[in-house]
């Protein structure tokens, strides 16, 4: 097999076996060359305890980022690798963390402690690849499978449950059945995870390329995270605007917004409030008033439980809020002139993706939202009128004019702005002095 290693790396590797001991490059690198791609990092482990890796690297700098866990951070030509003792981890008693760390100077012991068949290769110019678990097959087949009894990996770390979902997002595996058996059956325990750790993994799975086809397969291990969404799951849409019921409506959603997280995480939750919105006329015909609002609540629920970011938080809110609110050639400059560029970029991308899963007559309109976004540059770029700042009067003009010094000032500015908004007036000194005049009765 030809695995290509950046010379930093095949430095590290080739020092550390000058020095005597065993060393390879591990995990998810391993992995993506197999698959073809390009890893992102490249872990190290090594027969060699941390002092000994110290000593090896004697006048390079090391960083000691993981002393308990056997891991140092070696810079190599700028490039920072981690390089971890080989490890046969002691029990869990808790399903988070090992209860102890045990060196070891085997990489197949080291190897056995790993998640997921395709993550527990190791290759080495010297020694070859060991991929005792056929993680080559795994990679192959696209699936992913727990390395050993997964009744038990799960058991020790309830996180590998949603590093399974992560790794199908990312990756497009199929689960394993019984993999994915074990899963749900564990996927109560992950109550005990910090939430940080569940958020992480959400994101990247969100993030992940196959995100919808990972959690229509398994929805239930989203749902035993963030209990609120479960509703979403068999609620029927029976409306001409929609093909799909509401779970495949947010799943396709999300397939058609941009990988970035504020846009996922929208997509996931902008129709979160219909569950519980529902409404049915004689005919079957349903209605979901007011769900936008209701969504963003759930919204907010479930991120701050989560203790993302506030500007995460507070990004998907006014996306999610906004959803359904109606953007034309109208009334751009007045949701330019609220929301910013960023986000009403954002909420067109949102808008957009949310039409093109409706049924195919809605889906047809979807490129109005696009062809939005570059008006809305095209307004941004020209400098148009978007804030008080960017009007041609001031407050200094509007007394000068006889407008009473004080809260008046403002109400004037923001009512001149509004008219020039909404096109009403255009942003001219003596049309905006003439309008306050009239609105004040001089
Ligand atoms: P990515 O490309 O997303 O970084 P990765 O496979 O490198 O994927 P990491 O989270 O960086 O994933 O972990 C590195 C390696 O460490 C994994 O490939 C796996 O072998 C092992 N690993 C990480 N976390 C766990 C865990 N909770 N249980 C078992 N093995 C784990
Ligand atoms: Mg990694």
């Amino acid at each position: 097999m030809h695995f290509p290693l950046p010379a930093p790396v095949a430095f590290a590797l080739s020092r550390l076996e000058a020095c005597g001991h065993q060393a390879y490059v591990v995990g998810g690198c391993v992995r993506d060359v197999v698959l073809g791609k390009q890893p992102h990092e490249y872990d190290l482990c090594t027969s060699a305890r941390p002092e000994e890796v110290h000593l090896c690297f004697a006048g390079e700098r090391v960083l000691d980022t993981g002393l308990k866990h056997g891991t140092v951070t070696l810079i190599a030509g700028g490039m920072p690798l981690e390089i971890t003792t080989f490890r046969s981890d002691g029990t869990y008693s808790d399903g988070r963390r090992p209860d102890s760390v045990r060196f070891s100077t085997s990489i197949e012991e080291d190897l056995k402690r790993r998640d997921f068949t395709a993550n527990a290769m190791a290759y080495s110019p010297v020694h070859g690849l060991v991929d005792p678990y056929d993680g080559v097959g795994a990679c192959r087949d696209r699936r992913l499978i727990a390395v050993g009894d997964p009744m038990e990996r799960f058991g020790e770390d309830a996180l590998r449950i949603l590093r399974a979902l992560r790794f199908s997002a990312a990756l497009g595996f199929e689960i394993d059945p019984i993999t994915a058996r074990a899963m749900q059956a564990l996927a109560p325990t992950m109550d005990k995870l910090s939430r940080e750790r569940v958020a992480r993994e959400l994101n990247l799975t969100l993030l992940g390329e196959y995100a919808p086809q990972a959690l229509r397969l398994s929805p239930h291990i989203l749902f035993a995270v963030l209990p609120q969404l479960a509703p979403m799951l068999h609620t029927p849409q029976r409306t001409r605007m929609h093909r799909w019921d509401l779970w495949e409506h947010t799943l396709q959603t999300i397939g058609f917004t941009p990988r970035e997280l504020p846009l996922r995480w929208a997509a996931l939750l902008h129709d979160s409030g219909k569950a519980s919105t529902a409404s049915y006329d004689a005919d079957g015909t349903t209605h979901f008033r007011g769900h936008p609002l209701i969504s963003a609540r759930i919204a907010d629920e479930c991120l701050s439980g989560l203790k993302q970011s506030r500007q995460l938080q507070e990004a998907v809110h006014t996306l999610v809020r906004h959803h359904d609110d109606r953007v034309g050639p109208d009334n751009l400059q007045k949701w330019l002139s609220r929301l910013g560029l960023p986000m009403m970029r954002n909420l067109l991308l949102l808008q957009h993706a949310d039409l093109s899963a409706h049924a195919p007559q809605v889906a047809a309109q979807a490129d109005r939202s696009l062809a939005l976004i570059q008006q809305a540059e095209e307004l941004v770029a020209s400098g148009a009128c978007l804030s008080i700042g960017d009007l041609k009067v001031d407050g200094r003009a509007l007394i000068a004019l006889g407008v009473p010094e004080g809260p008046a000032v403002g109400d004037t500015l923001r009512w001149l702005l509004d008219q020039v908004l909404s096109g009403r007036a255009e942003n001219q000194a003596d049309q905006l002095l003439a309008l306050a005049r009239e609105r004040i009765g001089l």
